[in-house]
């Protein structure tokens, strides 16, 4: 498939009317063609009508049709071949088996959506049967989750096919039955637009209405802050920077109708290493941590940027063994020029720090980012905010706490993260006890004695926190409880059978059902 540049609006290839942006290829230093322009205000608003156009039949469809919908997309997408990874891994740094495996991942993820519909409880059917001898009387009360309508998704620039154009956001308000206008990323614009033609052509080949997916290309905080702003989307999901998605909590809530925004922006995600665990095992909890730090060059939002230990002869083993690894590893390539950069502002800014020691620094050449090590003092990481900001590559601060109650006192004073980890054995049980509830208030999903990179796409898997790490710690991104997200619910009083969804209805079979506050299958 050739990718030309286009915006994709409403099931039509369109080139934008704005300013022409390239791709850039981080690892050999040059800039791809084609040429991508920036959409301008009327091509967002039409994307943006369509979808609202689109949203009544496409969330009207039934399970299975949005199944098939979500099941031939991930067709669509195998079938664009090797043209997909090789342009992704040009347009990213990331390596081939990096790359086949998002695609896997990304594959994945759709099919296990369209078995969350096909499955149902996703509806989460109540039926309160009517009381009319109960005085007062109750009226019969049925209740399902529906659709939000058009979400307007940011595609993330470290997972250029999990979290883009047909990733977690997109795949779980599709399966919500929310029709998605997606912002390309701008610095996978090519990987975006073969992936986005992919959609497309599976939202024809269902007979699905055009508005049910456009691709918005271009670089510059307008298009989005428009897309946020327009009355047509009701709901946003992002992966990105701190500064860009708390902008887009703001421009949406100053909308007339306020919207949520569903952004996971910044976490350094820290690893608690309890004493006796640190005893036995320093080295080999050192070389899982290095191997966790530095894959796909640190880029990966539970990437631990953070590690805590009670100073003493152990955590100094750990520190140098931590160190040793670390200072024999090559560079990386950085996803961006702009990634790259604000790594090295990053870690220039701690090494600068006068209450910090350099274990590790290698020196930035381009877009190559360097593994970094820094160690402080609990004391030190407690007086200074700027110490627990994100260091988005491979680098990370160890802190050396005088005892275990600094440690839970840190832990107390982080801000949300995605993940908190705890390395403990028999004899830290209290220890890890006393910080679990702590690390609850903390963080959406909290490892004993593992590393958290690496997030399975599940059930019951939880990629979401408090703010920072998300706008909204009520919510996961990764996994099937991602869908709701997109949904609200919408409950139907006294309504004729005729009337309701046949998932309301009572002769329907095969579907979960709260009847009378009872979980029931029929
Ligand atoms: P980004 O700069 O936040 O960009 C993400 C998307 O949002 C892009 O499409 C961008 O548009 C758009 N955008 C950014 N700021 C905006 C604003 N103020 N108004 C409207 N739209 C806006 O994120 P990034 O380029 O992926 O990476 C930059 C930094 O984000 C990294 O250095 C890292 O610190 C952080 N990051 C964190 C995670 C994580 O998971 N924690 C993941 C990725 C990045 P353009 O395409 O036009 O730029």
């Amino acid at each position: 498939m050739k990718i030309t540049g286009q915006a994709l609006i409403g099931g039509a290839a369109v080139l934008g009317k704005g300013a022409a942006i390239r791709a850039f290829d981080p690892a050999a230093g040059v800039e791809l063609e084609p040429a991508f322009y920036a959409v301008d205000a009327a091509q967002i608003d039409e994307a943006c009508r369509l979808a609202q156009a689109a949203f009544d039949p496409f969330r009207m469809t039934p399970d299975d049709q949005r199944a098939v919908f979500l099941e031939t997309i991930a067709e669509q997408i195998l079938a664009l071949g090797d043209a997909l990874i090789e342009r992704a891994m040009q347009e990213t740094g990331l390596p081939r088996p990096r790359l086949e495996g998002e695609r896997a991942r990304t594959v994945g993820q759709l099919r296990l959506f369209a078995t969350l519909l096909r499955e149902g409880s996703w509806a989460d059917v109540r039926i309160d049967t009517a009381l009319p001898e109960r005085q007062p009387p109750r009226p019969d009360l049925r209740m399902r989750m529906v659709g939000c309508g058009p979400v307007a998704v940011f595609a993330a620039s470290n997972f250029p096919l999990a979290f883009s154009v047909a990733g977690g956001d997109t795949a779980s308000a599709l399966a919500a039955g929310c029709p998605v206008v997606l912002k390309a990323h701008s610095a996978h614009p090519g990987t975006s637009e073969l992936v986005g033609r992919a959609v497309m052509q599976a939202a024809a080949q269902c007979g699905l209405p055009a508005g049910v997916f456009s691709l918005l290309t271009g670089s510059g905080n307008g298009i989005g802050q428009a897309l946020v702003r327009h009355p047509a989307i009701q709901a946003v999901g992002f992966t990105g920077s701190r500064s860009g998605g708390t902008a887009l909590m703001a421009v949406a809530a100053a909308r007339p109708q306020p919207i949520p925004v569903y952004a996971e922006m910044s976490s350094i995600n820290p690893v608690f290493l309890l004493s006796q665990a640190l005893a036995a095992r320093a080295e080999s909890i050192a070389s899982g941590f290095v191997a966790s730090l530095v894959m796909s060059t640190g880029q990966l939002c539970t990437s631990p940027g953070l590690v805590l230990g009670v100073a003493g002869p152990d955590f100094n083993r750990f520190c140098s063994a931590a160190a040793e690894a670390l200072a024999g590893m090559a560079s990386g390539t950085m996803l961006s020029r702009g990634i790259a950069a604000s790594y090295q502002t990053a870690t220039h800014r701690i090494a600068e720090h006068a209450g910090v020691d350099t274990l590790v620094r290698t020196p930035h050449d381009g877009c190559q980012g360097g593994p970094a090590l820094f160690r402080t003092t609990g004391a030190t990481f407690l007086a200074d905010p700027a110490l627990s900001e994100e260091m988005f590559g491979p680098a990370s601060l160890l802190v050396a706490c005088r005892d275990t109650e600094e440690m839970a006192h840190i832990a107390e004073h982080l801000e949300g993260q995605l993940t908190a980890t705890l390395h403990f054995d028999d004899a830290d049980l209290d220890a890890a006890a006393r910080l679990l509830p702590v690390l609850e208030r903390r963080a959406g999903r909290i490892l004993a004695n593992g590393f958290p990179t690496g997030v399975e796409v599940s059930h019951a898997i939880v990629h979401g926190g408090p703010f920072p790490s998300t706008s909204d710690g009520r919510s996961t991104s990764v996994g099937t409880a991602a869908i709701t997200r997109f949904l609200r619910p919408v409950c139907y009083q006294n309504m004729p059978q005729a009337l309701l969804s046949p998932v309301l209805r009572d002769d329907t079979r095969g579907t979960w059902r709260r009847r009378d506050g009872e979980l029931v299958r029929l």
